[in-house]
């Protein structure tokens, strides 16, 4: 981890982040979480998007990797890319 002492932020590095999505995807009942093909369509599709802001949706907030593995939400995008 590491900490911004201006804001008193602590950011996960890399691999603590995709531990922790992959952790809460997991722990996502099995009625809402996405197909396994239908959550690799929305990553990529998601990988090309200019909204993509590292890990992050700059429209909804987002962590991508948690917004693509719950079948009900849907890409944020005026013109949905998902
Ligand atoms: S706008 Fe849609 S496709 Fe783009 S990063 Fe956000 S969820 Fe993914």
């Amino acid at each position: 981890m590491s900490y911004c002492r201006l804001c008193e932020t602590v950011f996960p590095t890399p691999a603590e982040l995709e531990a922790y999505l992959n952790a809460y995807i997991a722990d996502l009942p099995q009625e809402e979480r996405a197909e396994e093909s239908v959550m690799a369509h929305r990553l990529a599709q998601c990988r090309a998007c200019p909204h993509l802001r590292i890990a992050t949706c700059s429209l909804c907030g987002c962590y991508v990797q948690a917004r693509c593995a719950k079948s009900r939400l849907r890409c944020p995008a005026t013109s949905p890319r998902w």
